[in-house]
């Protein structure tokens, strides 16, 4: 089972991806980690989309569809790939439905999460990330248990993204808009497009998400 987490920047999708991953086993292929991966090893293309990722632009289909490509190409795809954060324009779409089809494979579902935008900055301007595990916080909704300790690995290193400001978010909200948003009829042309609602509790819309992959 093969399916695309689609949103906003804060809709949920990595934290959505990650039960899924725990609880399904599936393997999570986010461009955005990947990108950030490239970043902290100090590659090549690490250093060339840095600029680019703060100001919340997109870099080039050529460089997220390589990155997937070569995912796809290892094939380790567990019980089926979850794609957070790609495609994130038409022709990323249209590159990811023809790799897999040449890998004889197919997609499930397009899982769009649909939060409201004033909510979407607050969570996106509270949040932090654990450096061990990769678990996720919000200064408001999401403390971990005990102060500066992650409940899930004991881990007392947090970071917050670069681009998770308010100015970097306004134009990344306006690149989805522009550039992803049209993805919902692309997809919803080919039916295969699931709408849930993202906003409530992390295991209500968990569970929204299993509701709608399971029918
Ligand atoms: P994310 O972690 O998905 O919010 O992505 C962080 C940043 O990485 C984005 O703001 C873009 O600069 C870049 N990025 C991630 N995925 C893509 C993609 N599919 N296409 C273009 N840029 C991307």
């Amino acid at each position: 089972m093969n399916i695309i987490l689609l949103g906003p920047p804060g809709a949920g999708k990595g934290t959505q991806a990650h039960r899924l991953v725990a609880e399904r086993g599936m393997v999570q292929l986010s461009t955005g980690d990947m990108l950030r991966a490239a970043r902290t090893s100090g590659t090549e293309m690490g250093k060339q989309v840095a600029t680019v990722m703060d100001r919340g632009d997109l870099v080039t289909d050529e460089i997220v569809i390589g990155l997937i490509a070569e995912q796809l190409d290892n094939g380790a795809g567990g019980k089926g790939f979850i794609f957070d954060g790609f495609p994130r324009t038409l022709p990323q779409a249209d590159a990811l439905g023809e790799l897999l089809e040449s890998k004889g494979q197919n997609l499930h579902a397009v899982v769009e999460m649909k939060v409201d935008d004033a909510a979407l900055i607050s969570r996106i301007t509270g949040r932090y990330t654990c450096n061990e595990c990769g678990a996720v916080y919000h200064d408001e909704t999401k403390k971990p248990a005990k102060d500066g300790e992650c409940d899930k690995c004991g881990g007392h290193e947090f970071t917050r993204r670069a681009d998770d400001n308010e100015e970097s978010l306004r134009t990344r909200l306006m690149n989805y808009y522009r550039d992803t948003s049209p993805l919902i009829g692309y997809y919803y042309a080919k039916d295969q497009l699931k709408r849930i609602d993202g906003l409530g509790e992390i295991n209500e819309v968990a569970a929204r998400v299993a509701g709608v992959l399971d029918t």
